[in-house]
């Protein structure tokens, strides 16, 4: 018999939320996939895992763990190095959608939310990129709040610039309690989600070979911790896009690639 070519997804921050509903709608549909749920807390992910895998042990697709914190240097590496023993050497897939809010307007605040939804994006996707299939697909999990129309103007000015660099881009990142005035919670967490949106329009495409396929994505407002229990769209809802994306045909796709996506549309930067 033939062996099952299975393609491999990596999800960060799936013990709960979105990233949770991306593996659960894998794991409930009939493509055979060897995916990867990962988290910063080791009980929360494993309980996650054995709460799926109980679920659907039917599933015609694996499901593994691995634990990522993806502000840690050495968390990142040590999973490349796992993904790279365990899965011959490739990944298929990456979702990066670990992500926080802005507990407060504060300049400690703002910094670890672009260290977690942008600077962490960044170094996850660059350690991951030698292992990434010829083929292979980025899923960046982004927001509507990083629409460019809702910045700050200082970091509208900085990210409308075509000729942006990634050193630019990243110094504007480490700069940001400087560059931009933080005037409430949202501030941060819509310039995180904005910076993110400039490196897969403008910078990540230039370090991809010429099939690998690269998104951003807004899910929706998702009733998740983050989301509150007013959002519009279920967990279920807010899964449908991503992984839409990855049951596509692993091929450029001239509609989507490379854009921010909404609803299965694209939608404006
Ligand atoms: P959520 O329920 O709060 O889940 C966030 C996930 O990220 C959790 O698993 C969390 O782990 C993990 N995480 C946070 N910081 C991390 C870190 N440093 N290292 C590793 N994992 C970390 O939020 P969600 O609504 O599912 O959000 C998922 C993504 O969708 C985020 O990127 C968010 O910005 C985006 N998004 C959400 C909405 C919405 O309405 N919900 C709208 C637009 C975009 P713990 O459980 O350990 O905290």
């Amino acid at each position: 018999m033939n062996k099952v070519l299975r393609r491999s997804i990596l999800v960060t921050g799936a013990n709960k939320g979105i990233g949770y509903g991306i593996i659960e709608k894998l794991l409930s549909g009939s493509v055979p996939y060897d995916i990867i749920l990962t988290s910063r807390d080791v009980t929360r992910g494993e309980k996650a895992v054995s709460t799926l895998q109980s679920k659907y042990s039917k599933s015609p697709s694996t499901l593994a763990y691995h634990q990522l914190e993806v502000t840690e240097d050495k968390s990142i590496e040590s999973l490349v190095s796992w993904v790279e023993k365990t899965f011959g050497g490739k990944l298929d897939v990456l979702v990066n959608n670990a992500g926080i809010a802005a507990s407060d307007a504060s300049a400690e605040s703002a910094r670890l939310v672009i260290k977690t939804n942008f600077s962490s994006v960044v170094k996850t996707t660059e350690k991951f990129l030698p292992l990434l299939s010829g083929d292979g697909k980025i899923l960046q999990i982004s927001s509507m709040m990083g629409q460019l129309v809702g910045q700050d103007q200082a970091l509208r000015k900085i990210l409308e610039r075509d000729n942006l660099t990634k050193e630019e881009l990243n110094k504007t990142a480490d700069d940001f309690d400087k560059v931009v005035k933080i005037d409430s919670a949202f501030t941060s967490y819509c310039g995180s989600k904005a910076l993110l949106n400039k490196y897969v329009r403008s910078i990540l495409p230039k370090e991809l070979k010429p099939n690998q396929q690269l998104y951003a994505i807004h899910p929706g407002w998702v009733r998740t911790d983050m989301g509150g229990s007013g959002g519009q769209y279920s967990i279920e809802e807010g899964a449908d896009t991503p992984v839409y994306l990855i049951n596509l045909p692993f091929e450029k796709n001239n509609k989507l690639d490379g854009k921010f996506i909404f609803n299965r549309q694209v939608v404006k930067w």
